[in-house]
């Protein structure tokens, strides 16, 4: 049985997906089974930060494979300590938990703000949690329910409750919401990469920001998607002027490994205490390794060439007829076309570029190592089709 058949027989149908089985590759250049080679603006969904088969990280990876695959979080390793110094020490924060996806590192985001309001105001005074209309948190029957999306709150119920949704960019909504309800915390997403690449209104988020501090509301940015210099800083709430309390990020961390990470900034720094919570995989030592050599190459001057090479696919792609409009940060971007994303995303994937769509946006996500010379590649296939 080839690929597609026996993924057809035993695989659980939640994918739709492309007719590609991919097979290797280099940096933003994969290769399917055929030999045919693709320019990537997906990386996989915001993960293969430096491409696939990065030498560093796979020696990072497999100097620690070397050492120890797998320890439970009974004892010490060092990789997940190191990755912790790094992640507080370049953002504020003051401690993290480790987990494996970006719907656990909203969990314990959503846990530490209901536990902080429980501790300080008593047990269930507190339990809601805002979040904003189009928004996306993930996947478990939790972070559905945070979801600001009602496709996805179907099928699956009963939901967990204390969530409620405020329209993106409405101060009144969200002043009303935390004036009239029992909140514990408010989650953004700064931009949001499922909903349609919507990043938020500057003056807004610094807003709802002081909104949060003025009441001990605790301020949640869920940077799963635009986090690990994917908006061209390391996080993109810096670019917002803000300080959250609490930041989850996971997808370009690990460099392709599964890890996600909840980041407690002072207000929270001690709510969670032992037995509160725990992960068996969490903080996996392999992970840690290699994202330690991920964040470790992601410094200003790694930046600063995102948000060149950002400036550079914009330029691209505003000039092209039939591009309606081009929102995003860095190499997180949606382009809204006259035709339809579906159609676009499956002609240059014909034409050797994989891209993804957001809503009813293309949206690119590339890997930030990409070349000038692939990013002409790629905006002159995206033209052809659109222009077509
Ligand atoms: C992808 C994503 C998640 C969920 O991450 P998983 O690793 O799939 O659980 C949560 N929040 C945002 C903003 C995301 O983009």
């Amino acid at each position: 049985m080839d690929v597609k058949a026996r993924d057809a027989e035993y695989i659980a149908s939640t994918y739709k997906r492309f007719p590609v089985e991919l097979v290797g590759g280099q940096g933003a250049e994969l290769i399917d089974d055929t030999g045919k080679k693709y320019i990537d603006l997906g990386s996989g969904i915001a993960v293969n930060v430096f491409g696939v088969n990065d030498e560093e990280w796979k020696n990072a990876v497999i100097a620690q494979l070397n050492r120890i695959s797998h320890a439970s979080n009974l004892y010490y390793t060092a990789p997940q300590t190191e990755l912790a110094e790094i992640l507080c020490t370049r953002t504020g924060m003051k401690r993290v938990f480790f987990g494996n996806s970006g719907a656990e590192a909203n969990e314990c985001a959503i846990k530490v703000a209901r536990k902080y309001a429980s501790d300080k105001y008593g047990e269930m005074s507190r339990p809601m949690i805002v979040t904003l209309e189009n928004s996306f948190h993930g996947r478990t029957i939790t972070t559905l329910a945070a979801t600001g999306q009602d496709v996805f709150h179907h099928s699956f119920g009963p939901f967990t409750a204390g969530f409620m949704h405020v329209p993106a960019n409405d101060l009144t909504a969200m002043q009303e919401a935390l004036e009239y309800h029992p909140v514990c915390g408010v989650m953004l997403e700064m931009v949001q990469g499922e909903g349609g690449v919507n990043p938020l209104d500057k003056e807004y988020v610094q807003a709802v920001a002081k909104l949060c501090d003025e009441r001990d509301v605790i301020l949640i940015v869920d940077e799963v998607q635009t986090g690990n210099g994917r908006t061209g800083t390391l996080f993109a709430y810096e670019q917002f002027g803000i300080q959250p309390d609490v930041v989850s990020t996971a997808k370009g961390i690990g460099g392709g490994l599964p890890l996600g990470a909840c980041l407690m900034g002072e207000k929270v720094q001690d709510t969670l205490t032992p037995s509160s919570h725990g992960s068996t995989f969490g903080g996996n030592p392999v992970a840690t390794a290699g994202a330690v050599n991920i964040l470790s190459r992601i410094d200003d001057k790694f930046l600063a060439e995102v948000q060149r090479k950002s400036e550079k696919f914009v330029k691209g792609l505003t000039s092209i007829k039939g591009v309606k409009s081009v929102a995003g940060m860095g190499l997180m971007l949606g382009v809204e076309t006259e035709k339809p994303a579906g159609e676009i995303v499956n002609e240059c994937m014909k034409r050797g570029v994989l891209l993804l769509t957001a809503k009813t946006k293309v949206r690119l996500l590339p890997p930030l190592v990409i070349t000038d010379e692939q990013i002409e590649q790629a905006l002159s296939v995206i033209k052809e089709v659109i222009e077509a």
